[in-house]
């Protein structure tokens, strides 16, 4: 990754551990991560267990404070506030959280979510200084027919829409290939550099040289501590949205292997 954009290694807990073991989770976890943070300022973590959780979580944060060691959400609403029974909103996740995951494909395949959603979503999140991590990619059909490119193109203008230059720069975008969501079958770091590549390209010209250059993306799709250098060395990769892996004390791992490829860079 280019060093100007700090990496980032964001873990989504998906619908695993509830308050009691989110908190006994993060508490196993924080000590080893908070020696290799504190060691290497370059790198920020981000913990995002469900919702129901996020208190808990916070609790621990707060009460053993680990510099860049931060919150997010996996999913909101971008309403203020009223009868959306079950939706939590932008106010609400800025209470406990930095970051909000947005528009992953598990919310767009299950849940109905589309681009257009998941842009008002972005926007209710910069406006409410929470940093969005929009998730983009294509399923493996797509992929298998080379439609990736047109697709990522429709995503980006969808989702990625009516920022302003300034908060163009504050939002985090996971490229995350569907197929290799939970699949034991990562991209390489070749391909996924190619579209990520393309997606700050897209991006540039939607909001500035600026903008594309500093604007954080991620690469997601079964990282592990074993394939996780391969993706930080690449210069247009600057971190990952983890799954499976974030789940397991293998997630310090990753962060360390992160801060040790970049400390070679
Ligand atoms: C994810 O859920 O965003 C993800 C990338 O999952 P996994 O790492 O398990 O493939």
């Amino acid at each position: 990754m280019t060093v100007s954009r700090t990496a980032m290694i964001a873990g989504n807990w998906k619908m695993n551990y509830g308050p009691k073991q989110a908190s006994s989770f993060t508490l196993e976890i924080l000590p080893p991560l908070g020696q290799i943070i504190r060691k290497y300022p370059y790198v920020t973590s981000i913990l995002c267990p469900p919702s129901i959780s996020l208190a808990a979580v916070r609790e621990v944060l707060d009460a053993m404070p680990v510099p860049r060691v931060e919150l997010g959400a996996q999913n909101m609403y971008f309403e203020e506030k009223g009868a959306f029974t079950g939706e939590i909103a932008p106010d609400m996740v800025r209470e406990l959280c930095e970051s909000v995951i947005l528009g992953h494909s598990e919310r767009r395949g299950y849940f109905g979510e589309t681009d257009e959603l998941v842009n008002r979503k972005a926007l209710a999140a910069l406006s409410h200084r929470l940093r969005p991590i929009v998730c983009i990619g294509e399923d493996l059909a797509q992929y298998e027919t080379g439609q990736t490119s047109e697709v990522i193109h429709t995503q980006v203008h969808a989702s990625l829409a009516n920022f302003t230059a300034e908060q163009a720069k504050d939002v985090v975008i996971a490229y995350e290939p569907i197929w290799a969501i939970g699949t034991g079958r990562a991209a390489t770091a070749e391909g996924a550099g190619l579209v990520i590549h393309l997606i700050r390209r897209l991006y540039g010209k939607m909001y500035g040289a600026d903008a594309a250059a500093a604007v954080r993306i991620l690469y997601g799709g079964s990282v592990t501590s074993a394939n996780i250098s391969e993706f930080m060395a690449h210069p247009d990769i600057d971190g990952a949205l983890v799954g499976g892996a974030s789940l397991k004390p293998d997630f310090v791992e990753i962060v360390r292997k992160t801060v040790e490829t970049m400390e070679q860079a």
